[in-house]
């Protein structure tokens, strides 16, 4: 990081441009994690540009990570209907974001951004899979 600094090299947020082929989607997400002023308000997010992700050049609001997390509350529910996965599985998605958040806090190892999406993602599926399993049984 140190030999980037010195180097002059910016941290940059991640481009998403070429995984949003439509430009509907593009509108909807800008209009989602850039231009609403939600996230600076409400949620506390660190925001760091070279953890974060960038469309058309802009930052989004949110981090990687908590990207992922408000798109995994959104479609939860999809988890309610995938009846015939082990639990095991949601806890083994619980425990790979629990794994990469604190391993990456702690300094053991540097996380990339998606693998930060992709397990702020499973988390809200897990733990409402999880939550409605035990409510259940
Ligand atoms: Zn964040």
């Amino acid at each position: 990081m140190i030999r980037r600094i010195l180097r002059g090299e910016k941290k940059q947020p991640l481009p998403i441009d070429k995984f949003v082929p439509s430009l509907s989607a593009k509108k909807l997400i800008t209009k989602i994690f850039i231009d609403t002023a939600f996230w600076r308000r409400h949620w506390h997010c660190h925001c760091l540009p070279e953890r974060s992700f960038s469309l058309n050049k802009r930052q989004f609001q949110i981090c990687a990570r908590c990207t992922g997390l408000e798109v995994g509350i959104i479609i939860s529910p999809i988890s309610l209907i995938a009846s015939n996965t082990p639990s095991s599985l949601w806890q083994l998605l619980l425990l790979l974001f629990l794994l990469d958040g604190s391993t990456q806090a702690l300094g053991l190892r540097k996380s990339n951004n998606s693998l930060r999406f992709v397990s702020g993602l499973a988390t809200p599926m897990a733990i409402v899979r999880l939550a409605l399993e035990k409510l259940i049984s």
